[in-house]
């Protein structure tokens, strides 16, 4: 039948002012543990409805990125620039190369109550918790082994042996960062990891302290019916 007009005045409700917070959905691992694979599948879910925070990097394009879509491919001096002018929102060196996250855009999808993902190492996530506080949500992901992180790396087949070397030197330092995580998968199936992170995802999405306005509308809405 028609809507009553209170559950008009709920819908309307929950579209505007009353939305839940957008929260960071920050993923780490070391390179080769499969995390590149996952952040696409989470973003090919529609339903998730995540935005992908896009990085800027001093590193070398691979001819399988695309600027702008990968990462935006910016000069060290640039780098510079946006670093020292503020417009970054936490900046790391990793594997030689500077890596950073530019602040604005974050802030408008979170400003729209929509959720961020990154796609940033530990000292990133370390950064982000820090300056940002509870609407961080932090995953690591590690390899099954480490043969099979070494042999991602060969496969992927894109960077040259000695860069292959010292990413695997890396990884150890980096495994290590576990702790410091909300949640920690090992990567043995892609699709069960993918079915454990977006089961995170919508576990958040219903904490409490993220959707104060919206519950209460609600609430105050399901007290007035009789
Ligand atoms: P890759 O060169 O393989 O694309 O990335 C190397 C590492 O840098 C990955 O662990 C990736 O998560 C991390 N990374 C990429 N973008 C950022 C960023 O903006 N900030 C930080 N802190 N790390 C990043």
């Amino acid at each position: 039948g028609d809507a009553a007009p209170g559950d008009v005045a709920l819908a309307e409700t929950l579209q505007d002012g009353a939305r839940r917070r957008g929260f960071m959905l920050i993923l780490s691992s070391p390179s080769g543990a499969g995390k590149t694979t996952l952040t696409r599948m989470l973003l090919q879910t529609k339903e998730l409805d995540l935005t992908l925070s896009i990085s800027v990097t001093t590193r070398l394009r691979r001819s399988s990125e695309v600027d702008g879509i990968h990462y935006s491919f910016i000069s060290r001096k640039k780098f510079e620039a946006m670093r020292d002018g503020g417009e970054l929102l936490e900046w790391a060196e990793v594997h030689g190369n500077c890596y950073g996250t530019p602040r604005e855009p974050v802030d408008k999808v979170l400003a729209e109550g929509r959720d961020v993902l990154f796609d940033i190492d530990y000292q990133g996530a370390q950064q982000v918790r820090q300056k940002t506080g509870a609407d961080v949500v932090t995953i690591f992901i590690l390899p099954p082994s480490m043969k099979e992180l070494r042999a991602r790396l060969e496969r992927r087949a894109e960077d040259p042996p000695d860069v292959i070397a010292k990413r695997l030197e890396n990884a150890r330092n980096e495994i290590r960062r576990w702790t410091q995580y909300d949640y920690v998968l090992v990567n043995s199936d892609l699709q069960s990891t993918f079915r454990e992170l977006t089961a995170i995802v919508t576990a958040e999405r219903s904490r409490a302290v993220r959707s104060t306005q919206a519950i209460g509308a609600f609430v105050e809405s399901l007290l007035q019916q009789d």
